[in-house]
């Protein structure tokens, strides 16, 4: 059952978002060629701590720390180490925050430094391809357009969507009903409706969408080693349309 929001609940959601989102632009100002991921890590658990914020990820099924910092064929879920970002790099980065007894999840992929065009070209599509779905979430479409609006946009790019990791539903709990898939057919599952808070997340990539998971039990790599981005929204749907509730202060 997909639960409905009070307008004092998305008032609550409101600041967790707020303060993922200024998290993320903090640390997308930070990334540079020779960094640690480790670093971004310490950075974020500073950030959340001074905003009075709890981590959302720390801890969660034993995840060892309070950002994913997943770097060209990771695709999500890296946990923050030894790795130096280098030139040219595309990192994504996957926040999660308890304020109030709320949660908000959101991510973002930074290149470092100059691009290959298609490398670029990746993180422009799966950007887009959030913006899409979010535009679709008015009422009266079902949630298999978010699915469809994802889908087509990387697709008709050329890239692949992952199917192994969806986004959710997201409130008192991080992962709440209902799973939302990056493809499908349009059209189908639940009519969504204004009080719906969603986690919108397409992952992305340059080659196949096969991914497989490391030894350290989290990491997930594409298959094909082809590299990969990762956008992600908390929203909430109001009857005047979609609200972008970790909107990311500055970002592209
Ligand atoms: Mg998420």
């Amino acid at each position: 059952m997909i639960e409905l929001k009070t307008a004092e609940e998305i008032e609550r959601m409101r600041k967790a978002g707020r303060v993922v989102g200024r998290l993320l632009a903090f640390l997308a100002e930070r990334v540079g060629p020779g960094m640690k991921t480790k670093e971004l890590d310490e950075a974020a658990a500073r950030f959340l701590r001074s905003s009075g914020a709890e981590p959302a990820f720390l801890g969660y099924r034993g995840f060892p720390a309070t950002v994913c910092v997943s770097v060209n064929e990771e695709v999500v879920h890296g946990i923050p180490g030894e790795r130096r970002i280098q030139e040219g790099d595309v990192v994504s980065i996957d926040a999660g925050a308890k304020i109030d007894g709320f949660y908000a999840d959101a991510a973002i992929t930074v290149g470092v430094g100059s691009l290959t065009s298609d490398a670029k070209r990746l993180i422009e599509v799966t950007k887009r391809s959030l913006d899409r779905a979010i535009a679709s979430t008015t009422p009266r479409n079902r949630l298999s357009d978010i699915s469809c609006a994802v889908q087509e946009t990387v697709e008709g790019a050329g890239f692949s969507v992952v199917r192994d990791f969806v986004g959710h539903g997201i409130g008192r709990a991080m992962h709440e009903d209902p799973p939302i898939p990056n493809y499908g057919p349009p059209h189908r599952g639940p009519r969504l409706q204004s009080g719906m808070v969603l986690a919108i997340e397409p992952m992305v990539t340059m080659g196949g969408w096969l991914v497989e998971v490391l030894a350290d039990g989290w990491t997930a790599v594409t298959k094909d080693r082809s590299w990969a981005a990762h956008f992600e929204h908390t929203i909430a749907i109001t009857n005047d349309g979609p609200e972008i509730l970790t909107q990311v202060p500055g970002a592209l």
